[in-house]
């Protein structure tokens, strides 16, 4: 994809990853609009978007509301001209025992990590395949290939589903001209606790994180330019994930156990 002349909508793009992505577009000579719910942080956003002398628009979304998400499309097409990049990405934590996750519980991060990206798709789809082209960029996360921690069902469940959505659509989408990527970081430094929703337990206990020490959001954001460059689908933060991924496939019954020993041992640790 050529960025010149492109329009990218980034949701969760005020802050980390989101944000990280919208400035790397941005400097590839993309305009942005920024779509959050964190008023403050998108206006920062957009300033500095505009300090390379992009063009960029703060729309507030949330992305758990239908008229939300349809209002963002609306607006996105109405005062850019057009949106060529979808990047859903806007996400929140939440974890606890899976006996204390209530039903609204459950409801209010799919209705973020996992409805709000299928919103996001939704709303754009039209447009994009009204065009012929295009690129949908979905974040799950290195637990939407593996879970890994008893303590964050909900949100593995959740980047689960946007990897079982993302992997339909690629195959959807890739023959009608639109690309399609899914991001799946390991751990890394961003706001992303700010939002956390701990059930039943402290909110630093028990977590397990797949650490990722050498990748920043800048690293990453590099990845994922150069896999809507090279319209590839799957973007890691470390390569050696994905054998991680493989090495588990190969013999899941022992790697339950495995993880099942070090959840346990991280528990007394937190006692
Ligand atoms: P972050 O908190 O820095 O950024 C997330 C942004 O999403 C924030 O600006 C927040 O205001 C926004 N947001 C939250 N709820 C929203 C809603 N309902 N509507 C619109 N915007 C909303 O965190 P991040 O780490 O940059 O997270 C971005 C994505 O990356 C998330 O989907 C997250 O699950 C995923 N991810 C993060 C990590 C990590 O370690 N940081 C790892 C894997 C995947």
């Amino acid at each position: 994809m050529d960025w010149k002349g492109k329009v990218a909508v980034v949701t969760g793009g005020a802050s980390g990853i989101g944000r990280a992505c919208a400035m790397a577009f941005a400097r590839r000579g993309c305009d942005v609009v920024v779509a959050d719910v964190n008023a403050q942080r998108m206006a920062s956003t957009v300033t500095e978007i505009e300090s390379l002398g992009r063009r960029a628009l703060a729309i507030r979304t949330d992305v758990s509301k239908d008229s939300d998400v349809e209002a963002l499309a609306g607006d996105a097409v109405a005062e850019m001209g057009h949106v060529d990049l979808v990047m859903n990405n806007a996400g929140v934590v939440l974890g606890g025992p899976i006996e204390k996750i209530s039903m609204s519980d459950w409801e209010w991060i799919l209705g973020i990590n996992l409805f709000g990206v299928i919103r996001g798709c939704r709303a754009f789809l039209p447009h994009l395949l009204e065009r012929g082209s295009g690129h949908i960029v979905n974040t799950a996360s290195f637990a939407g290939l593996m879970a890994h921690n008893p303590l964050t069902i909900p949100y593995d469940t959740s980047k689960f589903g946007v990897m079982g959505l993302s992997q339909g659509l690629a195959l959807s989408l890739r023959p009608r001209g639109i690309g399609v990527s899914v991001l799946c970081p390991g751990y890394i430094q961003t706001n992303l606790g700010e939002n956390r929703r701990m059930v039943g337990m402290e909110p630093e206990a028990g977590a397990t994180r797949v650490a990722d020490r050498v990748t920043t959001v800048e690293d990453l954001a590099a990845r994922v330019v150069e896999a809507v460059e090279g319209n590839r689908f799957l973007v890691l933060s470390q390569v050696e994930h994905l054998d991680i991924v493989v090495r588990r496939w190969q013999d899941i019954d022992t790697h339950i156990d495995k993880q099942i020993r070090a959840a346990r041992k991280n528990a007394e640790k937190n006692i």
